[in-house]
């Protein structure tokens, strides 16, 4: 081992044991590596279910949302508002978040269309457009009011992990030690933790990169999400608060970057140009980032004492809206078996329970990344035979209602057997 200093928490909540001997016990329950969306929102729900966390990210999670390091939105499903609104951390963003009612397909050159309506299956909206920042916000100032079982660590990168019997250690750069039953990667797409456990992934560069912005436009969007397949990728304008939309504009890398440096009136007219004056005049008003677009996906989401969750899992194409959907769900599962199995005094790092999450979380995961992959390819092109198949499958999709609810239901994350999170229920 490379040191056996305890890691120093920051805030005012003493580490589990700090000043003593590593050999003396876990720092707590569970050691998460990485405080973006999927850590901070598996931290609550373990502090929830009464399990003990130490918290580690490279950079400090309160430095970062007061920064505005990450500029996006993100469409949050109805299952997964179920989660953070059972969860408390909905209550605080709720009312800056634009409700979906209506989602519309459309393909570039064609007059046709798909309309998802979300009264075809209930009253809810579809879905929400959330701030990132404004909901790691919300979940941090949920974390403090767990500070008995929460440590935030100072931030550090893991440089080693070790597994023995009973007990994962992971060593940092700088030499802190820190040990728990389980180590969860939430560290990102670029995991180290999925690397230090062995654990190898798959790569596929789509040469896409989206276009990150806000959009005010003259026009309201009356709550109706645009996804517009252009040959470059798909653009996607999502209702935000009064007349304005988030704008996911995907193009081919090269041109996304000569777009993503246009003057505001150049951006905006060819926003226009390709997406039409429906929303009437546009102006940029946001940051504008640019995202480049990769598949990843790691070849189990468990090693021995590590689980994986979110894009450490699984990174997704934006071009269902579903990326952090999906790893809400590993989330909720790993949540509950978790809490199940401490609840039967089991280990909960033990094999048993980590293959119950991998066995219940791998045909969803599977699903969507066939999916997500299947869409890009299919539409990103402009091959005439291609691009007639994809029109007459919009088409059957309009026109058959059983196929449109399923369509919905599975945008809202509600179909299947679905844990207690994400039915509104405690963990
Ligand atoms: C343009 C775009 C639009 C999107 N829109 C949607 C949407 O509408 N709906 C949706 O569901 N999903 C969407 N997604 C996907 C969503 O943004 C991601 O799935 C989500 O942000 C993943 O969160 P995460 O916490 O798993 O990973 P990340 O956000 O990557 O967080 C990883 C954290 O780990 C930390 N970290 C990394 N490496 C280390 C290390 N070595 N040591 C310590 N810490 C480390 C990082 O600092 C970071 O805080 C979109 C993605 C993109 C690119």
């Amino acid at each position: 081992m490379a040191s056996t200093s305890r890691a120093r928490p920051t805030g005012d909540t003493p580490a589990p044991d700090a000043g003593t001997q590593r050999a003396a016990g876990p720092d707590a329950d569970t050691l998460i590596v990485g405080a973006g969306l999927s850590g901070l929102t598996l931290t609550l729900a373990l502090a929830e279910a009464g399990l003990s966390s130490v918290i580690v990210d490279r950079v400090d999670p309160r430095a970062a949302v007061a920064g505005r390091a990450d500029i996006r939105t993100t469409a949050i499903s109805l299952s997964s508002r179920r989660l953070f609104t059972v969860l408390g951390a909905w209550q605080a963003v709720a009312d800056g978040t634009g409700p979906i009612h209506d989602i519309r397909v459309s393909d570039a050159g064609s007059s046709r269309y798909l309309h998802y309506d979300h009264s075809a299956v209930g009253d809810e909206p579809m879905g929400h457009i959330v701030d990132n920042g404004a909901l790691k916000a919300s979940l941090l100032a949920r974390l403090v009011e767990h500070s008995d079982l929460v440590t935030f660590a100072e931030p550090g990168s893991a440089a080693a992990l070790d597994v023995t019997a009973g007990r994962a250690t992971l060593t940092l750069e700088d030499g802190r030690v820190l040990s728990a039953p389980l180590v969860v990667a939430a560290d990102g797409r670029g995991s180290r933790v999925r690397a230090l456990a062995g654990i190898r992934h798959t790569t596929v560069d789509y040469h896409q990169t989206a276009v990150v912005d806000t959009i005010a436009h003259a026009e309201s969007h009356h709550n109706l999400a645009h996804e517009r397949f252009l040959p470059g990728g798909p653009l996607a304008l999502l209702p935000l608060q009064g007349n304005r939309s988030a704008l996911v504009w995907t193009e081919r890398t090269a041109v996304a970057e000569r777009i993503a440096q246009l003057d505001d009136a150049s951006f905006a007219a060819a926003l226009e140009e390709r997406f039409g004056d429906s929303l009437g005049r546009m102006t940029p008003v946001g940051p504008r980032r640019v995202y480049p677009l990769t598949l990843t996906l790691a070849e189990s989401g468990i090693a021995e004492r590590v689980a994986l969750v979110g894009d450490a899992f699984h990174a997704l194409h934006p071009i269902a809206g579903q990326g952090f959907n999906v790893g809400v769900r590993d989330i909720a599962v790993l949540a509950e078996v978790l809490a199940d199995a401490s609840r039967l005094g089991l280990d909960i790092g033990g094999a048993p329970v980590l293959r119950d999450y991998q066995r219940r979380r791998r045909f969803d995961i599977m699903t969507m990344v066939a999916s997500t992959d299947g869409l890009t390819r299919l539409f990103s092109n402009d091959i005439a035979p291609v691009r007639s198949a994809r029109r007459i499958g919009l088409s059957i999709v309009e026109r058959v209602p059983a196929f449109k609810r399923a369509a919905i239901r599975h945008a809202m994350g509600t179909l299947g057997t679905l844990p207690r999170l994400l039915r509104g229920e405690p963990v």
